[in-house]
């Protein structure tokens, strides 16, 4: 049975007059691993050090366990945190690293031992007790870090940023390796992280933020096929971004021309924004297809070919496709129903209609 460790309800903080987190909410349910998204300045650490404990909210409460702990001090709460810098000490030996916090909590030698061994088994680094911390890599250091945040057997652990000193491949084996431990302990992991890829490999719920405020929380699969604003589908992923007409339920405007769709609620004539990943549409000859483009640029990746196109009205289109095409051909392209996730438009009303009008007078 799962249940709810942690909640923030209204939870605002400002610096000055700089509102830095507006009106958070959200819940943490235990055992999982949840990964807190967002741009650099969104307001990530800024959430976590209210979890740890090192700031107090402005307004706002945060309860663990069903208490309010607003008030209580950051030795106190089941919470521990991996910094992206590590925060090593350099003159310490992995095994005094990860003992420090246990040393001064006043726990017993013995115990201490048991500990700080069964701790480096979890991360894999047995044997490396005695080594200084300056004879570890990059990968070994971000280990120990972990090991000395589980030594503590926390109810909850943060990793800020924990993985983005690390380059790509090590990065990657990482990814795998926390998700692993994640699993094999138990514990609720608060991972931060700006690399959407990292978030959408390793979480089983993914929050995001942007600009102090949660976009959107679900699970990685809802957000990237279900994308709730124009941030979201931005950041999630590739996609083609495109203002419509909503007409009717199922039926949306796109580009002077009606489509079918999936998607009903909205008022008639309603603005949205149509997203369409570029993976789901696929190139054709130009009498079978919805749309005519012309192709400005192809990639090749392997996997697939990256193309852009523009249409008659100069709107970029990405595709990604199986099939080759020639830098100049004019193609058509094709798009299910389902394919289309129409969104609504809460943004500055003057710019849709700039980018909507070049569509209308293309016709
Ligand atoms: P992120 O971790 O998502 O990159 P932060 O939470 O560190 O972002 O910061 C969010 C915003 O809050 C930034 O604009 C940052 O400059 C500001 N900020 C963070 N901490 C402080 C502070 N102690 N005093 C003033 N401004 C701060
Ligand atoms: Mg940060």
């Amino acid at each position: 049975m799962t249940h709810t460790i942690m909640e923030f309800h209204h939870v605002e903080q400002r610096f000055g007059d700089n509102v830095v987190l507006k009106d958070i909410n959200f819940a943490i349910e235990a055992g999982k691993f949840y990964t807190l998204l967002g741009p650099s300045g969104s307001g990530k650490t800024t959430i976590l050090r209210l979890i740890a404990g090192f700031d107090r909210p402005t307004s706002g409460e945060i309860d663990f366990a069903g208490q309010k702990i607003n008030d209580v001090p950051a030795n106190r709460r089941q919470v521990n945190t991996v910094f992206q810098d590590y925060a090593l000490f350099p003159h310490l030996n992995v095994a005094e690293n990860i003992a420090f916090g246990l040393q001064i909590k006043g726990v017993t030698k013995n115990e201490i031992t048991t500990r700080v061994r069964e701790a480096l088994h979890l991360v894999r680094l047995d044997g490396y007790d005695q080594r200084p911390i300056t004879a570890m890599s990059g990968g070994q250091r971000q280990r120990v870090a972990i090991a000395r945040a589980i030594v503590n057997r926390p109810q909850l652990l943060l990793l800020d940023e924990a993985l983005s000193a690390l380059d790509h491949k090590l990065r990657v084996e990482m990814q795998a390796e926390l998700r692993q431990l994640q699993r094999r302990l138990g514990i609720t992991f608060i991972f931060v992280t700006h690399d959407q890829e990292e978030a959408l490999a390793m979480s089983d719920q993914i929050m995001i933020i942007n600009d102090g405020i949660i976009q959107q929380s679900g699970t990685p699969v809802d957000i990237y096929d279900e994308p709730l604003n124009h941030f979201v589908a931005d950041f999630i992923g590739e996609s083609n971004i495109v203002p419509a007409i909503m007409k009717d339920d199922y039926l949306v405007t796109i580009n002077g021309q009606n489509f079918t769709c999936v998607d009903a609620g909205m008022r008639p004539n309603e603005k949205v924004e149509v997203v369409i990943r570029p993976e789901d549409l696929d190139i054709t000859t130009i009498d079978q297809g919805q749309l005519t483009v012309t192709v400005d640029t192809q990639l090749f990746r392997g996997v697939d070919y990256q193309i852009t196109a523009h249409d008659r009205d100069n709107h970029e289109w990405k595709i990604n496709s199986i099939h080759k095409t020639r830098v100049g051909a004019q193609v058509g392209i094709n798009f299910d129903p389902e394919d289309i996730h129409v969104m609504r438009y809460h943004e500055n009303e003057q710019e849709f209609d700039a980018r909507l009008g070049n569509y209308e007078e293309g016709k």
